[in-house]
């Protein structure tokens, strides 16, 4: 179990049916949670934490429930700033439930799960023991914004970490890449991941300085590498504000020839995280990058960041199906169909298809039988700092065997 998730932490259970109450907690003693507080009705829940009367660490909610139900609850959380773990609890089917649980992630909700009544106590046990507390966040409470001056020294003056996280051949198994995600060393806070700092970065015009430093430091690795003996792609976040200017796909090219990095050993990821400000100059900027052989992968596809007039338009080379969509697939009917929709889209654009999020073997031995190419996700590997990357590719030397294997 994690260390977030301590035996002392208070529970809070938001159900109308008292029936409900009693298994949950009873449930939830087994597992060693006895600090267990039950509410019928939402209002009486949220008075409770408005006065002061507890500070849960994780609470569990109905939906459907008289008055208030769930979602406008869930809306309440996040007025009084409720920073511990939720999990969704329905009787309703089971898009109702996924629904209910994007909608509070979009809120910035640490959502561990959905648990379809009636309550298993092994899925239970799997919602609570899926869950991490992400890498070098010690708490919710480490979750805050940087001013952006702070940000901006931070860029400059070589604070910024890149982490790689490999991308696997499913059909063969070997390692075809990496992905560079960036994160801040801080000296206060630890290690900050970067959802607590690129919106920052891009809203005060840091962006482009950030991934050039991101890019520079991703190239020098990736010479490192081919020196090495390994041929990996190196793909490269790049935000929609980098595609504003004209000279970006001279700079990235210069940047690799400085580093003695050939273009097609470059991947860059695109989404479409705000609105193209200039969409005729993006699409100039990426026909002009696919045309110095940079490949070109559309990001966290699905959903709605990207369109799919974009990729009518623009020569992606790569299609990323978001993890929201890939994890829990093989079990899922509206996850699959979506997956599965998105393959065939891809096959017809003449595009490999990259599935994050793979976090299990069902979803790994899923996406083998759905002809997919690539994989990365936490059953491959977290992301981590490059002088890891030998010692993972030895430990997945012995796995793979294993992994590529026709099933019976
Ligand atoms: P992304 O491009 O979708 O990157 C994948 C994120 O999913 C990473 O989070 C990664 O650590 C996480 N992840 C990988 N495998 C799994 C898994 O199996 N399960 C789950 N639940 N998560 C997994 P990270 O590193 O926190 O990055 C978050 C986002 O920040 C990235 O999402 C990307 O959009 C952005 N980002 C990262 N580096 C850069 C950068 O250099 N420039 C820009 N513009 N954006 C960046
Ligand atoms: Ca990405
Ligand atoms: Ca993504």
């Amino acid at each position: 179990m994690s260390n977030m998730l301590k035996n002392n932490m208070k529970i809070l259970l938001v159900d109308d049916e008292p029936f409900v109450h009693k298994l949950l907690a009873r449930q939830l003693a087994n597992l060693g949670f006895n600090d267990v507080i039950s509410c019928e009705r939402a209002t009486d829940a949220l008075a409770l934490m408005e006065s002061g009367g507890g500070a849960f660490g994780l609470i569990f909610c109905d939906l459907q429930m008289p008055e208030m139900d769930g979602v406008e609850f869930v809306r309440q959380l996040v007025r009084i700033q409720y920073t511990g773990g939720l999990v969704l609890v329905s009787g309703e089917d089971g898009r109702i439930l996924q629904t209910a649980e994007k909608l509070s992630r979009a809120h910035q909700l640490d959502v561990l799960g959905a648990l379809h009544k009636p309550v298993s106590p092994e899925q239970l046990r799997q919602v609570l023991s899926n869950h991490s507390p992400r890498e070098g966040m010690t708490s919710h409470a480490a979750r805050k914004i940087y001013a952006s001056d702070e940000l901006w020294r931070a860029i400059t003056g070589g604070k910024l970490v890149n982490y790689y996280q490999p991308k696997v051949d499913l059909a063969s198994g070997m390692v075809s890449g990496v992905e560079t995600l960036v994160r801040w060393q801080h000296p206060q806070d630890g290690l900050v991941l970067p959802d607590q700092f690129i919106a920052t970065a891009e809203e005060h015009g840091h962006i482009d300085e950030l991934t050039r430093v991101v890019l520079a430091n991703a190239l020098r690795q990736a010479r490192i590498w081919l020196d090495a003996g390994l041929s990996l792609h190196v793909a490269v976040n790049v935000s929609m504000d980098n595609l504003d200017s004209l000279e970006f796909p001279d700079f990235v090219a210069r940047a690799a020839a400085k580093a003695g990095v050939p273009p097609s050993c470059l991947v860059l990821e695109v989404t479409e995280s705000r609105l193209m400000k200039n969409p005729l100059a993006s699409l100039d900027i990426l026909a002009r990058l696919r045309l110095k052989h940079i490949g070109l992968s559309i990001d966290d596809f699905g959903t709605g960041h990207s369109s799919l007039s974009q990729l009518r338009d623009i020569p992606f080379d790569e299609l990323k199906v978001d993890r929201s969509f890939v994890h829990g697939a093989s079990r899922d009917p509206s996850l699959r169909a979506i997956f599965e929709a998105s393959l065939g889209m891809a096959r017809k654009l003449d595009m490999k298809t990259v599935a994050e999020g793979v976090e299990d073997q069902e979803d790994w031995d899923f996406l083998r039988a759905a002809g997919c190419d690539t994989a990365q996700g936490y059953f491959i590997a977290k992301p981590m700092r490059a002088e890891d990357i030998g010692r993972w590719f030895e430990a997945w030397a012995e796995r793979r065997p294993d992994l590529v294997q026709v099933k019976a």
